[in-house]
């Protein structure tokens, strides 16, 4: 940020008295900008043991496939985020499930918060953010051409929470600035 949204005169880093964090701070109104971690949401969709994936038509990282996700919008809920981005990416009306795991994207400043869902119609088609949008076997699933790591996560998730028959709430963080994540 160069200029401040309220009035247009440029800002400073610095940090406000009673803060610990430096900030944007306007040099003539003196309004405070803050900058906080951004909500995105996704979710699993199932089908008959088959899942929904989304090969995308957008960058970053056009081309290749993920779940149905996106940044949560004002006034609406993480159930109708996930909901939502299902209908735009695949034309799909899922029922979201129970939590699945969320991932903390530190570097982008993102929290990734991920549900399993069920279809329960194989009706779906290619939304605008889409290439192709496919029912696909877990076997089949082509793990090197994810889009994203919090992507791959889930589905890692996802599918060894089926096989052992618990539905567990993972938590992880990824940094591109660490040597390795960690859970
Ligand atoms: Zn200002």
């Amino acid at each position: 940020m160069k200029y401040c949204p309220e009035c247009g005169q440029p800002v400073e880093q610095r940090v406000p008295e009673g803060d610990t964090l430096p900030r944007h701070v306007c040099t003539a109104c003196s309004a405070i900008h803050y900058h906080n971690p951004k909500i995105v949401v996704g979710c699993v969709p199932e089908h008959e043991g088959r899942i929904l994936l989304c090969r995308r038509a957008i960058e970053p990282r056009r081309g290749y496939w993920t779940i149905p996700a996106g940044f949560m919008e004002n006034d609406e809920t993480l159930q109708q985020a996930a909901a939502r981005e299902s209908r735009e990416e695949a034309l799909a009306d899922v029922r979201i499930g129970s939590l699945l795991a969320i991932v903390h994207v530190l570097h982008a400043h993102q929290v990734h918060v991920m549900f399993r869902a069920e279809l329960p119609e194989p009706r779906f088609g290619v939304g605008v953010e889409s290439l192709e949008v496919e029912l696909v076997e877990p076997a089949a699933i082509p793990w090197h051409d994810i889009a994203f790591p919090s992507v791959r996560y889930a589905l890692e998730r996802y599918l060894a929470d089926r096989r052992s028959g618990v539905a567990g709430l993972h938590f992880h963080a990824i940094d591109r600035r660490w040597p390795q994540s960690s859970d």
